[in-house]
């Protein structure tokens, strides 16, 4: 069983297809040397969850998370060659880099006779599965989350029972790997690991009521709060999803569905959809990682001489001078965090206001989220672009100041974030305008 971004043992059919017929299971996660380019929050998080993933597999099953480091083409054939293993055993990876990687693991596997076998993978509905009558993709949302809504989740895989037979940590020993040292993440960590992930979704489901008996938390608000960044109106849960502490399949089997449309579990599967959503953009359109999608928006002009550089340094330390922009870059920093809400406002302000690419955006956030996605990431900072799919249209502007209104009114959150703040670096107005006639610029071109 390869591990990759699946780190648990509950609700994961790739591992009990590993240990049926009798197999025995050799649990194996690769330290590939591109890891090193993900920033140290993710890093630190990681080593934090494969810790707990092997302290799982040896209290309860008597064996041990086998580490190795090196290009996995050549890290997993030679272990699965010294346990001679008919199969290697992984939830698909459905991200470029994670698809080129296992076609490159499977023909090296092809030619010791193995196989990689891929079963399951880390959504709730597999990319590629949602398909329009004409059996192409969907471009857009809502059309797409009808037919997700239709595809029919797979109820949770029961948990691997005690029968089921695991290589003892003595044979595994002679070939592991240390870890490696956690890098000093530079942001508070939460707590990590599966039974983490769980309690977390215990007490986002497990709604607490306020003094006057009105719902204040929890799933059941969900569609009330999770637009104000100051409360703790969602669940957190995005560093466990994509770590696969936790699966989509194990939310959605507990949230009751019957309700309306703006019924906060219904709202709540709707980001999962999202989710989902993005994972499917990027695997049928992989150039789409790095690539405006819309390629019109190829010949928009952006600012990446040095004076865009020193802006974009401005915004990266949470130094802008826009309450809400400086209070979502700092809750990143301290964190490796941030509130949806906010993840727009501050895309936006990179992009409209100080015009610089989205690429920049996306490569900072990449390097200082704990959730950090290529897909929800990458395409999330089109979105705000205006550059991807369901993109929010170039010439709606966000502006921070009445956002902050709008979604911070007593200022709790800015409060909470930004201590000392600066002057604005420019006058939302004027780079508004600014931004329209690029636009103009492009249309008329
Ligand atoms: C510019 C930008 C960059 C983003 N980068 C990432 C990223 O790198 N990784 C990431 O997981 N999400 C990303 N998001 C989506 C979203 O902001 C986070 O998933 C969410 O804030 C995580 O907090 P939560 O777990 O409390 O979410 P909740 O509101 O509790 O939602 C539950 C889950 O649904 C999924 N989800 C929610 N909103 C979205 C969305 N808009 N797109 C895709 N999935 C969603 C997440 O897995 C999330 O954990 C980004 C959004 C924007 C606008």
């Amino acid at each position: 069983m390869w591990f990759r971004r699946d780190l648990r043992i509950g609700d994961l059919p790739a591992l009990l297809a590993a240990g049926s017929d009798n197999q025995t299971v050799v649990p194996l996660f690769v330290i590939d040397p591109g890891f090193a380019r993900a920033g140290a929050p993710r890093r630190a998080l990681l080593h934090g969850i494969l810790n707990d993933l092997d302290q799982q597999i040896r209290d309860r099953f008597g064996s041990r998370l086998l580490i190795r480091h090196g290009d996995p083409a050549v890290e997993v054939p030679a272990i699965a060659a010294a346990f001679d293993a008919s199969t290697v055993y992984v939830s698909r990876d459905y991200a470029p880099y994670g698809r080129q990687r296992d076609t490159l693991v499977a023909a090296a596997l092809a030619e010791q006779g193995r196989s990689l076998a891929g079963v399951g993978s880390p959504y709730a509905v597999d990319p590629g599965r949602v398909l329009k009558g004409d059996g192409t993709p969907y471009k857009v949302f809502t059309p797409f989350s009808k037919i997700w809504r239709q595809a029919g989740v797979e109820p949770p895989a029961p948990d691997p029972g005690g029968d089921m037979a695991w290589a003892p940590t003595s044979a595994l020993d002679e070939y592991c790997h240390p870890l490696f040292d956690p890098p000093e993440p530079g942001c508070r960590l939460p707590s990590v690991g599966e039974a983490a992930a769980l309690d977390r979704w215990a007490s986002f489901l497990d709604a607490a009521s306020a003094a006057d008996g009105t719902m204040r938390s929890g799933v059941s608000a969900y569609n009330d709060l999770r637009d104000q960044p100051a409360l703790a109106g969602t669940s957190h849960l995005s560093p466990d999803l994509k770590w696969g502490t936790i699966h989509p399949r194990t939310l959605l089997a507990d949230l009751d569905l019957s309700g309306p449309k703006d019924d906060g579990a219904m709202v709540f599967s709707s980001e999962l959809a999202w989710r989902d959503f993005y994972a499917d953009v990027l695997f049928t359109q992989p150039h789409t990682a790095w690539k405006n999608l819309n390629t019109r928006f190829d010949a928009m002009p952006v600012d990446t001489d040095t004076a865009a550089r020193r802006r974009f340094d401005q915004w990266t330390a949470g130094e802008t001078g826009f309450g809400i922009v400086d209070a979502g870059l700092r809750q990143l920093l301290a964190t490796g965090w941030m509130h949806n809400r906010v993840r727009m406002i501050v895309a936006s302000f990179l992009v409209k206001d100080l015009h610089l690419p989205w690429q920049w955006g996306a490569r900072w956030f990449m390097q200082h989220l704990l959730d950090g996605d290529i897909a929800s990431n990458n395409h999330g900072w089109q979105w705000a672009a205006g550059t991807g799919t369901d993109a929010s249209p170039y010439f709606r502007v966000f502006n921070p100041t009445t956002q902050q209104e709008r979604y911070d009114r007593r200022g709790e959150y800015v409060d909470r974030w930004v201590k000392t703040s600066a002057e604005p670096m420019v006058d939302h107005g004027v780079e508004r305008e600014e931004a329209l006639r690029r636009l103009r610029m492009l249309r008329d071109a």
